[in-house]
């Protein structure tokens, strides 16, 4: 949060040719953003949770059964075509601190979905 110093507006961060710089929406002053406080913008923030390393993993992972996944026939239905032959496992997904999410994938169609523990 900054403050312009000509009219106490709040000011908006913009990125302007890559750098980050505060712009007051009212008179139009504008302040570059210190390298180091740039981390600590919320602007930053919200970049650096759109891309964090863990986020890509489970897109990939989700989609592709590791070689412990198990094969249950009879207990679980494919969703999609009714097939009772699907391959199963877990997953850490969200935070540590929860219970790992169950995969299943039908053996016949492909179809993977997840079932919360
Ligand atoms: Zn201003
Ligand atoms: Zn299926």
């Amino acid at each position: 949060m900054k403050f312009c110093p000509r009219c106490g507006t709040l000011m908006r961060p913009k990125s302007i040719n890559g750098k980050l710089v505060f712009v007051c929406p009212k008179c139009g002053y504008e302040e570059e953003v210190p390298s180091k406080a740039r981390v600590a913008t919320p602007l930053s923030f919200t970049e650096r949770v759109a891309h964090t390393p863990k986020e890509r993993i489970i897109v990939v992972d989700a989609n592709a059964p590791p070689p412990t996944a198990q094969v249950l026939k009879g207990s679980v239905r494919c969703p999609r075509c009714g097939n009772d032959e699907v391959l199963a496992w877990m997953m850490q997904t969200r935070a540590a601190d929860e219970p790992p999410t169950r995969f299943y994938r039908c053996t016949k169609c492909g179809y993977t979905w997840r079932e919360y523990a």
